[in-house]
């Protein structure tokens, strides 16, 4: 059977590593920075991109491979590529389509650290971010659109909302302007939801979270849907002759794979955002059972979202599986499978009564992460959003006593129990 038409759970198992004869089951750790050749012109031909082996760590590695092959295969692309971590695939995939002079509209309702390299660093950079509230109509988006805007970005599920993305607007948009539609998909993951079946076009993970899922190794992804044409008159830079190698042009020379090519050899030549194959092998080990714990996540973080909304201890729940979510329509629409582990509340009594209700659990962890094994709280307006000011707080729809809660995949009773004994101390 080709390996296309497995299942997600069978690519997430096997893809896409396959012994030699008697060579080792589990793919081995290639810890090398180089690899040797018989012949410089056999080497020249590598530097050339005539063959297609790795030569140094930084640009290609046999272990990151597979985990990237894995990644293409899983989310249906035709092509990924690791990086550090996971603000470094969204920096280098932004870089790979814009520069000084172009502009991006963006979801105000992302991750933290991508809204602030786009507002800050980005602007610094001379490319200008248009954030704009992802739930306004499409012809409110476009408005905001300038000739010079090369993408359209969003959140499958918004890191800390759980907001859900209305893929077919953004589709809209980004096809009503000729360019490419980026998603982050971290909190989705594939096995949630396949992004490019619902028109994305350049897919992004931070795999810190429940790719790898046991919070062992920061990094991320970027994976090429193959699915947009570069040759439209806006992405020069995709299909104009690449003076650093020696005029090769990526769309033509790599057709569908242009964008995941040019970011590598060119972005990730000269970044070297490059992830350690050790983290990239313990990644790869984690998405093995990437369904089966993303199944447990989803059924657990609906219990707990039901216990909240029964709880007169809460003052409020935000999750997309609840039926009183702005976003249960959404989430069954691209998210059948599952709405993920993440979701919001609040304690009655506000931001102090929050606090306290942190400081009060004994099983559950405060810690700046989301998405493993192990249930976790934070308070995003002291941490993660804290750059922010209160009135980019109010816009990202983040309250003072928001708790952001990803639901681990432990017994839900105990988690339960230890949100009642901690609820009895903030009375
Ligand atoms: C965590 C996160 C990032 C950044 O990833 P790091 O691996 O921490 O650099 C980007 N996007 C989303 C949605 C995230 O949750």
């Amino acid at each position: 059977m080709d390996k296309n038409q497995w299942s997600i759970e069978t690519m997430a198992v096997q893809g896409e590593y396959w012994p030699e004869n008697a060579k080792a089951r589990v793919m081995p750790i290639e810890m090398s920075t180089t690899f040797r050749y018989n012949t410089c012109e056999e080497l020249a031909s590598v530097f050339d991109l005539e063959q297609d082996t790795p030569m140094y760590t930084r640009l290609a590695n046999p272990t990151t491979d597979v985990f990237e092959k894995k990644m293409a295969l899983m989310e249906g692309g035709v092509g990924a590529l690791a990086t550090s971590s996971g603000m470094a695939a969204v920096t280098l995939a932004v870089m790979n389509v814009c520069k000084q002079g172009d502009s991006i509209l963006a979801s105000n309702t992302i991750y933290g650290g991508s809204y602030t390299v786009f507002t800050t660093t980005f602007k610094d950079m001379g490319i200008e971010a248009i954030m704009f509230d992802p739930d306004i109509p499409e012809d409110e988006i476009l408005a905001l659109a300038k000739p010079n805007t090369k993408l359209i970005y969003g959140e499958t599920l918004g890191n800390p909302l759980a907001n859900v993305l209305d893929f077919d607007k953004f589709k809209s948009v980004a096809d009503k302007l000729g360019i490419p539609f980026f998603v982050d998909n971290t909190f989705a993951t594939p096995y949630l939801c396949r992004s490019f079946e619902f028109g994305a076009n350049v897919v992004i993970h931070s795999t810190s979270k429940y790719l790898d899922g046991h919070a062992v190794a920061l990094g991320g992804v970027v994976v090429d849907g193959g699915n947009f044409n570069w040759d439209n008159g806006k992405f020069p830079q995709m299909v104009e002759p690449d003076e650093s190698y020696h005029g090769l042009s990526y769309s033509k020379n790599f057709g569908k794979a242009a964008f995941i090519t040019k970011a590598r050899v060119q972005l990730m030549r000269n970044f070297g955002m490059t992830p350690s194959p050790f983290n990239t092998w313990l990644t790869n080990l984690g998405c093995e059972s990437l369904h089966v714990r993303m199944q447990r996540h989803c059924e657990n973080a609906l219990k707990i979202a039901q216990f909240l909304e029964n709880s007169d201890m809460c003052a409020w729940v935000e999750y997309p599986g609840l039926k009183s979510s702005k976003y249960y329509e959404l989430g069954q629409k691209y998210l059948p499978k599952g709405q993920s582990g993440v979701m919001t509340f609040g304690v009655k009594g506000g931001r102090d009564a929050s606090r306290k209700f942190i400081n009060a659990l004994k099983m559950v962890a405060l810690v700046t992460h989301v998405a493993d094994t192990r249930t976790c709280v934070l308070q995003p307006a002291s941490t993660t959003h804290r750059q922010l000011s209160d009135e980019e707080l109010i816009k990202c729809g983040i309250s003072p006593d928001m708790i952001r809660l990803s639901v681990g995949i432990e017994n839900a009773d105990d988690i339960i129990a230890d949100f009642k004994q901690a609820f009895e101390k903030c009375k």
